[in-house]
């Protein structure tokens, strides 16, 4: 399969990044409860806690079921008070959640420890990434390890700097403040996958961040910086091995021999492998027009989005309604509630006036949603397959192609929510196969 390579230019205007980044991000780390979801990636938890039981920092108190199982941690130390409380999840329905007390007291289980990091191999490596459930931080909250179990060695690490989607900044803000870990980071991944080079991808118009980069890399020539044309969807995972290497793939990076990270996930693997430290904490954005101090906020896995909205100043004035966007606004889901909990895949909850998103659902017949397919699909020919449950044209139409990028939404001039009935579309074809 092809891409297109042009994309769309979001200007900074409707981007609107500039907004959570006017003020220094500020440590959230104290909420009074945690709430531990257990799903992920749609696949259940099981709880290895019961009511009552004391936990530490880091103590694994879940484990993801299915093929790709994952340990999940405590971001807390303290009291299990419940195992079933249902909680709005990004994904956007409500799922089961350990709740505990935090004691404030952030006792540290036993396994958080320096490793002796230049004796481990590359078996090793992956299972400290492993056994402290890092996943994919840009949004896929795939398992990390299973990535770098790769049959030959790699040709090249690629890590994902571009964030493109607008109002998200969360990676650029923490990437700029550890730089050291993403570098080291981006050391342990080469070696786990055995690449003799990396490459970090950020987009062009992150000029500051490209020269903090290439200053901290000159030491480091085994590792560049490649600039991204300032267009979405960039950070598409075949947008960037295509661009960087010329080559296309079907279904993993590494069969063009690449393995690609999104920034965050590096710098929690440098965390994993230098602390043995569990992914417990990540930053994320709050923003949108409905946000009274939009910021990146550094916070506890398991904090609710209603307590991190008011220690960063409450909703903007003067708004009838709001609605919430977990995720960026081109790939996220409408969620109803601020009653909702950080779980490792989200960057970001943008809150927005519900003005905004008025719906006038005819189609004028323009094309745009086609035009900016980067996979070629008609969205809206999909859409019309699927209302009128034609399996066989939903397949001949290729809907299993789609990347839910967003974009056909975001340029239909009538606003229709193509995005959300060609993924569902597509999960019919899959489903049939
Ligand atoms: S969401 Fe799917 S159909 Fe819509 S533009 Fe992106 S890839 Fe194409
Ligand atoms: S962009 Fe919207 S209005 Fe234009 S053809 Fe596609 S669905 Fe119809």
């Amino acid at each position: 399969m092809f891409i297109k390579s042009s994309g769309i230019h979001i200007s900074e205007h409707k981007g609107n990044k500039e907004m959570s980044l006017q003020n220094p991000h500020v440590d959230f780390l104290n909420p009074e409860y945690v709430y531990i979801p257990l799903m992920e990636q749609n696949a259940p938890c099981e709880p290895t806690v019961k009511v009552g039981d004391l936990v530490k920092v880091g103590q694994v108190v879940a484990n993801k079921t299915g093929m790709f199982g994952l340990p999940i941690h405590s971001s807390v130390s303290g009291e299990v008070i419940s195992v079933n409380q249902k909680m709005w999840h990004s994904c956007g329905k409500m799922v089961p959640n350990i709740q505990i007390k935090n004691d404030f007291k952030e006792t540290k289980d036993e396994s958080i420890r320096p490793n002796p990091v230049s004796e481990l191999t590359k078996e090793q490596i992956i299972e400290i990434v492993k056994q402290n459930g890092i996943v994919g931080l840009g949004g896929s909250g795939f398992p990390t390890y299973f990535k770098y179990k790769v049959k030959n060695p790699m040709d090249l690490v690629i890590i994902n700097a571009a964030e493109c989607e607008p109002y998200i900044t969360a990676d650029y803000t923490l990437i700029k403040e550890h730089v050291d870990q993403l570098i080291n980071g981006i050391k342990y991944i080469m070696r786990a996958v055995e690449a003799p080079k990396a490459i970090i991808a950020i987009k062009e118009d992150k000029k500051s961040l490209i020269q903090k980069m290439k200053i901290a890399l000159e030491n480091e020539p085994a590792i560049t910086v490649y600039e991204l044309k300032n267009v979405y969807p960039a950070g598409w995972e075949k947008y960037i091995v295509q661009h960087i290497t010329g080559k296309n793939y079907k279904s993993l990076p590494s069969e063009v021999g690449v393995v690609l990270n999104n920034a965050a996930t590096a710098i929690a693997v440098c965390r994993a492998v230098e602390e043995n430290m569990p992914l417990i904490e990540k930053m994320i954005t709050v923003t949108g027009e409905g946000i009274k101090n939009p910021l990146n906020v550094y916070v506890k896995i398991g904090t609710k989005m209603s307590d991190i909205i008011a220690k960063i100043g409450g909703y903007a004035e003067n708004l009838k309604e709001i609605f919430f966007i977990a995720g960026g606004p081109m790939t996220g889901k409408s969620v109803f509630s601020d009653e909702m909990i950080v779980n490792r895949c989200l960057s970001s909850v943008v809150v927005m006036p519900k003005a905004i998103r008025e719906i006038n659902p005819a189609c004028m017949g323009c094309g745009k949603c086609c035009e900016a397919c980067p996979v070629f699909l008609s969205p809206i020919q999909i859409k019309e397959a699927f209302d009128a449950n034609d399996l066989e044209s939903m397949k001949a139409l290729k809907a299993n192609l789609c990347m839910a990028c967003g974009l056909c939404s975001y340029v239909c001039p009538s606003r229709i929510e193509l995005t959300d009935v060609v993924c569902k579309a597509k999960a019919e074809v899959l489903k049939k196969r």
